[in-house]
């Protein structure tokens, strides 16, 4: 992809150092529960990317854990200073999903939607309401189709 830069990303400590290849899918805020257990906050921000896009240094920490969807999720950290860098989930065949702000230039990557906003705190606002979901989107509507595109690409030559 000619238009594409490779995005740099890592955790707090600089033990862990990554990049990114290929142009990433789609951006999420995700308000469930479990989310907000895993980070100890409101809300996560994920960034979907291709699976072998994905180049990374460093000693990670792996936690396997059960997602919402009953499919299993392991998630991948710092073992030094145990800042949260992505998750590998079985239900997204192809991809990985980083956590936004881990990234070396976030603000490229805003929000394309907000899911489990039934969970949302009462204190957040979101201004743009269409891209807000009750619980999960389907992606064939949610995505742009330039992502749709390349993911379905993606799956029939990897
Ligand atoms: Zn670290
Ligand atoms: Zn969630």
């Amino acid at each position: 992809m000619s238009d594409f830069e490779t995005i740099y990303g890592g955790c707090i400590c600089g033990s862990i150092k990554y990049s990114i290849n290929s142009k990433p899918l789609f951006t999420q805020v995700c308000h469930c529960l479990d989310c907000k257990k895993l980070t100890g906050s409101s809300y996560v921000m994920n960034t979907s990317i291709f699976d072998n896009s994905l180049e990374i240094s460093g000693e990670l920490l792996k936690a396997e854990l059960t997602a919402g969807s009953g499919k299993k999720c392991t998630h991948y950290f710092c073992k030094k200073c145990g800042v949260y860098i992505y998750a590998d989930y079985e239900f997204a065949i192809g991809r990985l999903t980083v956590r936004t702000k881990t990234l070396s230039n976030p603000e490229l990557f805003p929000p394309q939607a907000h899911i489990f906003v039934k969970d949302k705190d009462p204190w957040i606002n979101i201004d743009n309401k269409d891209i807000c979901h009750n619980e999960m989107y389907d992606p064939k509507t949610a995505w742009p189709k330039e992502s749709l595109d390349r993911y379905k690409k993606y799956l029939e030559t990897n």
